[in-house]
């Protein structure tokens, strides 16, 4: 595959289109280069448990003032309702998309990077963007992955539970003596940041007037720039959240039965592992290598016979 396929995605139709109408004269290769960088479509937000639905619908406006477009709603106190709609103003196409869930997991299974907000720091220290940084990694991770944004309930936030399903956490740095900001303005700083991140993409693709030229015959390597900051590729998919999540059970199945983790006295060990792995991100192929491993520790275990002595 070429890497600007991996920018758009393979069977991204919509872009295709425009390049055979970059073919044909109609359009600049530049503002196809800039539609990629501003599709925001693969990043989403998910706003938990949220109880005053003013907020969803101030979320869904800024989410539209910046551009995204994906909602994720897991357990809303009171919604649908009218209040939403009046607060979102003109984005009532997002509520309308808008998914409603029973749990975070299953908001987030199939994303390959989940970040998730907190106004402070909690018990066992995770890896901890700022926001700039997390916009980056959201905007970057989005080119061959869905990815997730996670926001807390009003009055506690994000549970210590739901903190660990995430691979970073970010926090925005406001004043010390009141750094919790209302949801909907924290959905607005962090989109406004991943905004300016697709767009500061955009404005780094330097013209190349060959490449401008109308009716030039071109393909989807036009849309390389080789500008690495934003567009760094790995040659596999990320793991989801559901491949980790399957993985770390079976690592607790198989580090029990080889007795080395006691469920009865836990510690910390599994909230240890999972953010060793998390901290690692493994793709695709390197998560199904270590499940292999697994597999061929139970199968030996298997065929070890039982009471040797
Ligand atoms: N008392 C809660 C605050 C909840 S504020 C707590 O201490 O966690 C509601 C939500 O707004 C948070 O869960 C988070 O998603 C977002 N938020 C508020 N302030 C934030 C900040 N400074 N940085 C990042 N997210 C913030």
């Amino acid at each position: 595959m070429h890497r600007c396929e991996k920018i758009i995605g393979r069977n991204n139709s919509a872009i295709i289109a425009r390049l055979k109408a970059h073919s044909a004269g109609r359009i600049s290769i530049k503002s196809i280069k800039q539609e990629v960088a501003l599709d925001l479509q693969r990043i989403r937000i998910v706003l938990v448990a949220t109880s005053h639905p003013g907020n969803i619908g101030a979320a869904a406006r800024a989410m539209k003032n910046m551009g995204l477009a994906s909602l994720y709603l897991v357990n809303p106190k009171d919604y649908p309702s009218g209040v939403a709609l009046g607060r979102a103003a003109s984005a009532l196409d997002i509520l309308d998309n808008a998914v409603v869930v029973d749990s975070l997991e299953s908001a987030i299974l199939d994303c390959g990077l989940v970040i998730g907000t907190s106004a402070r720091s909690r018990s066992i220290p995770w890896p901890v963007v700022d926001p700039e940084e997390c916009a980056e990694k959201l905007v970057t991770a989005s080119r061959q992955n869905d990815v997730a944004l996670v926001f807390g309930r009003e009055d506690r936030g994000l549970s210590n539970e739901e903190l660990q399903l995430c691979h970073f956490h970010v926090q925005i740095p406001a004043n010390e003596n009141y750094s919790s900001l209302n949801v909907a303005a924290a959905v607005m700083v962090l989109c406004y940041e991943i905004r300016k991140a697709a767009l500061d993409y955009s404005d780094s693709e330097t013209d190349n007037p060959e490449s401008e030229a109308p009716g030039k015959q071109t393909d989807l390597s036009e849309l390389d720039n080789g500008d690495e900051s934003l567009t760094e590729f790995w040659d596999q998919p990320l793991s989801t959240v559901e491949d980790m999540e399957r993985f770390l059970e079976h690592l607790e199945k198989v580090l029990i039965r080889l007795e080395f983790h006691d469920p009865e006295i836990p510690r910390q060990l599994m909230p240890r592992l999972r953010r060793l792995y998390s901290r690692i991100r493994p793709d695709k192929m390197e998560i199904n290598i270590l499940r292999g491993i697994l597999s061929s520790t139970e199968y030996q275990l298997d065929k070890k016979p039982k009471n040797q002595d």
